[in-house]
């Protein structure tokens, strides 16, 4: 259980095949993080720059259990911009998620 104030950015969170890794293939829980300092040149994720809607991360944890996939991979934008997605990425191993970053 995380505190009620540590919230996070949340562009979309979305159930969809794994593309990448070792885990190509698997069905798996997105949660992409709205921000990033960045401005790569092949960015195909722009719209996660701004926006988004704040969550708890009871409410991030309580849509990816709604999935109902042990995957998450937690992405952006650039994820680590938010400090509190460390809590995130703590409690989605605690709840024994199969979690990448
Ligand atoms: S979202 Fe990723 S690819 Fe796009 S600018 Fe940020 S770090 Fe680069």
């Amino acid at each position: 259980m995380t505190t009620p104030e540590c919230q996070l950015r949340i562009t979309e969170i979305f159930l969809s095949l794994q593309g990448e890794t070792n885990t190509t293939g698997l069905p798996t829980v997105f949660v992409r993080l709205t921000g990033c300092p960045l401005r790569c040149g092949y960015c195909d994720t722009a719209y996660a720059f701004s926006g988004g809607e704040l969550m708890t991360s009871d409410a991030i944890l309580d849509t990816v259990r709604g999935k109902g996939v042990r995957h998450v991979t937690v992405t952006g934008g650039e994820p680590l911009a938010q400090p509190n997605v460390h809590a995130l990425l703590t409690t989605l191993c605690d709840e024994d998620f199969i979690v990448s970053l």
